[in-house]
């Protein structure tokens, strides 16, 4: 907090200009600090009679029993979703390191027959609650249930997939048990201290910050596609331990009436092995019909940047990178895009980058495996005539 030492306080207002919220008003020749004060501390530099000071105080937090790490598992119409396997895997390196149990944490209606897959992929045991009551994705519900059983079982670390799901959860699980959480972390990393190290892109993606959580557990979400499953053992062995709660007590305020599937023209970019991505350099909506030509004659699926979905060219399903999705297809052919750090952030994992600009100092030249300098649209129609003939 910020402390003012009213003895050495002489009014000047001095430091009412350095305040850059404007939270600092002067009453009677003394300063006072208004709500809202994020106490960043400008204010003390300003005042030559040193009559403000920043407290802190130390939080200890009691770290040492907490034990283990848990994945949540999403799954819908009991089929496993991705996320939760490649958190699995990215789980099981974090246990080894820190010599501790991973858990996978199942929720649903049908889901039982799913745990020994979860074990196959790393599980060291599951808790699996299978319920009719969990028949579709609930906040409270799944939020009240969660949050009990971290609280009786105490792990350290507790992975969530950043999807629409986990995005909604893991606030909700912070908040209940006064813990941090690190959002869509890119990179886990265990330090000398045994602390949960969550890498994460931020200010718009030009710095990589290193978040560390003091608190017990330490949460994090992680975007599809960004860490990879194991391959599955059929030999490995687990415990599965089946969770029975009374649910009356909790009486979720929202009720789903129905589930209307959104669908992305094509098959989702998620989904494929290549992805055919449009840029501002198509000039205009209809353009994407090339692109479309191109990824339906490779298999693929269409992708976009953020500047034709901006434009309205294109919907938001089908964005690649930091605010849209995060892709690792075998090829990645990227068309006047020009490759801002935004974008690369959701297709840098790509075995395979094919760019086409015609800028030659465009920055998606310096990720690209095959660079091609020219017009889009004498290219793109040049490759379709080709793949076209070999078919
Ligand atoms: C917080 C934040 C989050 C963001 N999230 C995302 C995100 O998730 N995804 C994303 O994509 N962006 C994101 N952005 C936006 C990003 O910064 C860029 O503005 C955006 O990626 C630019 O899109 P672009 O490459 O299509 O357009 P431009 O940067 O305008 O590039 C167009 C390129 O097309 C080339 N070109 C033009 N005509 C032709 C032609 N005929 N043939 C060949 N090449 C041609 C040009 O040389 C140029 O290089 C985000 C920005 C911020 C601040």
């Amino acid at each position: 907090m910020i402390e003012i030492i009213k003895d050495l306080c002489t009014g000047c207002g001095i430091c009412t200009k350095g305040c850059p919220f404007g939270l600092i008003e002067l009453k009677e020749k003394k300063v006072f600090i208004k709500e809202g004060c994020n106490f960043c501390g400008a204010c003390v530099d300003k005042c030559k009679e040193l009559a403000i000071k920043v407290k802190t105080e130390e939080i200890k937090f009691d770290t040492s029993n907490f034990s283990g790490t848990w994945v949540f598992i999403e799954q819908a119409e009991s089929k496993l979703k991705g996320v939760g396997l490649e958190l699995l895997g990215e789980g099981r390196r974090l246990s080894d390191e820190l010599k501790t149990k991973l858990t996978a944490v199942l929720l649903g209606k049908k889901v039982k027959e799913l745990a020994q897959a979860l074990i196959e992929s790393g599980a060291d045991e599951v808790l699996v609650y299978d319920s009719p009551a969990l028949s579709y994705y609930s906040d409270e519900t799944y939020a009240e249930i969660f949050t009990k059983l971290i609280f009786e079982r105490r792990p350290e670390i507790v992975l969530i997939g950043a999807t629409p799901i986990g995005r909604s959860l893991g606030p909700r699980l912070a908040a209940r048990l006064r813990t941090g959480l690190t959002a869509d972390c890119t990179e886990l990393k265990i330090d000398e201290e045994k602390r949960l190290v969550q890498i994460r892109p931020a200010f718009g993606g030009n710095i990589m910050a290193a978040i560390i959580s003091k608190k017990r557990p330490q949460i994090a979400t992680v975007r599809p596609r960004v860490m990879k499953p194991l391959p599955p053992n059929k030999q490995r062995k687990g415990k599965i331990i089946e969770i029975i709660e009374n649910l009356s007590s909790i009486k979720p305020k929202v009720k789903r009436l129905d589930f209307i599937k959104e669908s992305a023209s094509g098959p989702g970019i998620e989904e494929v092995d290549i992805i055919v991505s449009g840029g501002r350099g198509l000039k205009a909506q209809e353009n994407f019909k090339l692109l479309e030509e191109l990824a339906s004659l490779l298999g693929g699926a269409v992708g976009s940047s953020r500047a034709c979905v901006d434009s309205n060219w294109i919907s938001h399903l089908h964005q690649v990178g930091q605010t849209g999705k995060t892709v690792s297809p075998k090829l990645y052919i990227a068309c006047g895009i020009s490759g801002a750090i935004q974008h690369i952030a959701g297709m840098r994992g790509s075995d395979c980058i094919i760019a086409i600009n015609k800028d030659p100092s465009a920055p998606i030249f310096d990720i690209a495996t095959y660079g091609i300098i020219g017009d889009l649209f004498e290219i793109v129609p040049l490759l379709i005539k080709e793949i076209g003939k070999r078919q």
